[in-house]
């Protein structure tokens, strides 16, 4: 779907990628890993539109995608901080989105609905955020980035701000949420554990530079530089 090509990205004199080149494939997800300030979320912001490459090439079926602002791609995030609205309850805030667009509102009604049962909230609709727990803000921040049926979902650290428990419950209702919706995942973690447990392909990275790109299997059996073998042994 979306394709990098000898993509670089500096601020000022420090590159902060450097030669990225990567296709996301339609219904995988995607992990990208690696230790703090190695780019990671450089990389989203990128995608999603909010920064724009220094050097290279960024494709969306093989048009460059650096042209279209933000809201014209067809790329949706969810951030490490949920960002929901606390003035608005459950129901408003995963609507949001739908209502700019015009949508009739039986329309956004359905719509709606259809993903608050998906994340398991529909007995939630007119709560406020502030009354939601930390896994249940996560669930809405989802819900609210799915409902307009984005190709590609980005998840920069979607569960950072989570106990170890409700994480671990979390990471098994990504999985199911992605297989029902079929979405493109590309999911953004320093966590060892997440990415081998959530990932089709795991994208190692480490100084803006991508180190190896596999199956998890691949990366943990057949590492390809010291530095792989050593990040992925921290596992144990
Ligand atoms: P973390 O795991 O801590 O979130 P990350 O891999 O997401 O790290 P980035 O946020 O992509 O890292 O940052 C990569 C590097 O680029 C860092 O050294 C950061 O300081 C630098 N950087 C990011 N944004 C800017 C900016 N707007 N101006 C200058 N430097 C920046
Ligand atoms: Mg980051």
């Amino acid at each position: 779907i979306v394709t990098m090509r000898n993509l670089d990205k500096s601020f000022g004199t420090f590159v902060a990628l450097r030669d990225i080149n990567l296709e996301i494939r339609k219904g995988e997800i995607l992990t990208f890993l690696g230790p703090s300030g190695c780019g990671k979320s450089t990389l989203m912001r990128i995608i999603a539109g909010f920064e724009a490459p220094s050097r290279g090439e960024l494709l969306l079926h093989d048009q460059d995608m650096t042209r279209l602002p933000p809201e014209r791609r067809p790329v949706n995030m969810v951030f490490q901080r949920y960002a929901l609205f606390p003035h608005l309850d459950v129901f408003d805030n995963i609507a949001f989105g739908l209502r700019i667009r015009k949508l009739p509102e039986s329309e956004v009604r359905t719509r709606v609905m259809r993903m608050m049962e998906l994340v398991q909230l529909d007995k939630m609709a007119s709560r406020w955020i502030n009354e939601l727990s930390g896994g249940q803000s996560q669930r809405v921040a989802l819900a609210r980035a799915l409902v307009n049926g984005p190709e590609v979902l980005l998840l920069d650290e979607p569960l950072a701000a989570l106990d170890l428990k409700i994480r671990q419950l979390m990471l098994q209702e990504l999985r199911r949420i992605q297989e029902s919706t079929g979405t493109t995942f590309v999911y953004v973690t320093h966590d060892q554990d997440e990415a081998m447990i959530l990932s089709s392909r795991v994208v190692l990275m480490d100084h803006g530079r991508i180190e190896q790109v596999g199956t998890p299997d691949e990366l943990y059996f057949r590492p390809r530089s010291l530095f792989v073998a050593r990040f992925l042994g921290e596992m144990n």
